[in-house]
């Protein structure tokens, strides 16, 4: 460090700084003081940061490297190299990211803290605080590791510090990337552990962040870990593709550009090569034998998200397209807020093409989600995009704080960041739900009020268990107990939520609300009276369903009767409590009244 900083001064002293100095000059200047050969292991950092951020101020990357190096000398990683190796790699994955010159300076100076003698005042006073509070941040992910409430309780911190500063949780992503690229020299155990860690929290964490550049290296380098045999077999399958696939995809890109050129859209063309681990999860999924890789292309229109629909009649136009494949995600977006169109064609010879249509902004979201503000600062400066891309970040934040124990949060978190998601239609709107989702989990999503109260759901216009899984694009009422009410017994008490609902609810705002509700009324029980008020409601309600209603109480209690229950009260309990299924009653009811006429 001593001789570096003496050689830049001498030469700082003959070519002073001009304030005002041309780019260019300034460009010289750093040719001049630094050498540009290959040995100065920051050259290929700097060039990638300022092919971003032309107008980067390199000299600090220079000096927070040299600073590291220093610090770490005498440290190696497991493979043998030198362990600056590391946070420079970081920093490259930063950069290539288009993160901002603040964010390469912490990851540079990423674990001096933790594994040196340079300690984070020290830091503070050389590269001021955001860098010291970066690299703070990104130190207390590190602690503690191990077994799963510290599992739990790490997540949580990363958390809450990418709610105040997202760029803490991007040096911790390509932190971990570097660790699993160089992951090889470790033992078999560790890998395993190390790479199914990842799998589970980071590379959600990453989706959801909408980092889909960082997510694809993730993937693939977790499936080389986990099953090396799949990944040696779709890796070989990609390289060895026939001669005529890529043929074939200049064709389709050659016609569909045609197609949009006739209908005036401005759109680049591309082929879209899927990562392995996206084939081998559809290979998998399909039960296929072999690779599962459909050619793909994408479209990105210069235009509005108007011009995207343009664009899709237009592929619509020139081959048929596959039934059940569309998918807007302009209309609805996904919950990492990621847009586009999604079709599939039958393209030349008969084949199966998929096509991605999305705008140029889209398309920079789709690449580098939160990152993607840093990259395109003029593009996306906006502080309300900024606060949409965050809003899930703080959705997580106030789970935190409702959240008793670490355990049930990371439990939460995981089932949140599931990647399987559906879309229902619900009080006119799309509604996007975890995959498995029931109409309780539904009814908390619209709101907590019609959770807490839901009595029973129609999907597509039939009467559904509440415990039914709901598939996409299913239309669903949901009835609560104002609704049963309103046309029957005014004065019912609020029946609230069912244990059983925990049983089935998949989405952690259900959890979270049900678990709520009966920490807040765990003392005061359900009298009979409610019971029996609730009990008839439902059965009014189901009645509905079947376009009848209840003249008189004769005919329940000749059921009740039927059905041997000592009296008509012991059959509305059962059914409020469900030791009946209310729509089992009402059928029979519906016979016997029939029957009786
Ligand atoms: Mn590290």
């Amino acid at each position: 460090m001593d001789v570096d900083a003496g050689h830049g001064a001498a030469l700082g002293g003959a070519l002073p700084t001009q304030p005002g100095e041309l780019p260019l000059t300034r460009r010289l200047r750093s040719l001049l003081t630094w050498p540009t050969s290959d040995a100065d292991p920051v050259n290929a950092l700097v060039r990638a940061h300022r092919s971003i951020h032309a107008s980067a101020d390199s000299s600090v990357l220079r000096r927070a490297y040299t600073i590291a190096e220093n610090m770490h000398r005498g440290q190696f990683r497991k493979s043998g190299e030198p362990y600056i190796t590391h946070p420079l790699a970081v920093a490259q994955i930063c950069a290539d990211l288009g993160m901002d010159t603040i964010t390469l300076v912490a990851a540079l100076l990423h674990d001096t803290v933790e594994d040196t003698r340079y300690t984070l005042q020290a830091l503070a006073e050389d590269f001021g605080r955001e860098v010291a509070h970066l690299v703070d941040g990104v130190t207390k992910f590190d602690k503690a590791f191990y077994g799963k409430a510290a599992e739990a309780e790490t997540v949580r911190k990363m958390i809450i510090a990418a709610g105040k500063d997202v760029r803490v949780l991007i040096i911790k992503l390509a932190d971990r990337l570097h660790n699993m690229r160089t992951l090889g020299v470790r033992s078999a155990a560790s890998r395993e552990r190390i790479a199914r860690k990842t799998q589970e929290v980071l590379i959600p964490l990453c989706d959801r962040l909408g980092i889909q550049t960082l997510k694809r290296e993730l993937d693939d380098v977790v499936l080389l870990h986990l099953e090396p045999d799949e990944h040696a077999r779709i890796a070989r399958h990609v390289h060895d593709r026939p001669a005529g696939w890529d043929a074939y995809l200049e064709d389709v890109v050659a016609k569909t550009r045609v197609a949009l050129r006739r209908s005036r859209v401005d759109a680049e063309v591309a082929p879209r090569p899927r990562h392995l681990y996206s084939i081998w999860k559809d290979t998998v999924a399909g039960g296929h034998g072999a690779p599962f890789d459909l050619p793909r292309i994408s479209i990105v229109v210069a235009g509005p998200a108007t011009d995207c629909y343009a664009a899709l009649g237009a592929v619509h136009g020139l081959w048929r397209p596959v039934p059940g494949r569309f998918k807007d995600f302009i209309a609805s977006p996904k919950n990492n807020l990621y847009r586009s169109l999604h079709t599939s064609v039958r393209g030349p010879q008969d084949r199966t093409v998929e096509v991605l249509i999305r705008t140029e902004e889209m398309h920079r979201a789709a690449e580098y989600g939160v990152a993607a503000h840093y990259r395109f600062p003029r593009t996306t400066s906006r502080a309300a995009d900024r606060a949409d891309e965050l809003a899930w970040l703080r959705r997580v934040l106030d789970w935190e704080q409702e959240a008793v124990d670490p355990a049930q949060f990371l439990e939460s978190l995981r089932c949140d960041l599931a990647e399987a998601q559906i879309q229902v239609v619900a009080d006119g709107r799309q509604v996007v739900l975890p995959a498995g989702a029931t109409p309780v989990d539904l009814a908390y999503e619209l709101s907590t009020e019609r959770g807490d109260h839901c009595l029973a759901a129609r999907v597509n216009g039939r009467l559904a268990p509440l415990s039914s899984e709901l598939a996409e694009g299913d239309v669903v009422e949901i009835f609560t107990e104002s609704d049963a009410e309103s046309g029957f017994e005014a004065d019912a008490a609020p029946r609230g939520p069912r244990r059983e609902w925990l049983g089935f609810v998949k989405s952690p705002q259900a959890q979270m609300q049900i678990n709520r509700w009966f920490a807040e009324h765990t003392e005061p029980g359900i009298s009979i009276a409610d019971k029996v008020r609730l009990g008839r409601a439902t059965i009014g309600l189901a009645l509905r369903t079947h376009n009848r209603g209840l003249a008189s109480d004769l005919p329940l209690l000749r059921l009740s009767e039927e059905l041997g229950y000592p009296d008509l009260e012991t059959l509305l309990v059962a059914v409020f409590d469900r030791a009946v299924e209310p729509d089992a009653v009402v059928r029979q009811l519906i016979d016997l009244v029939d029957h009786r006429q």
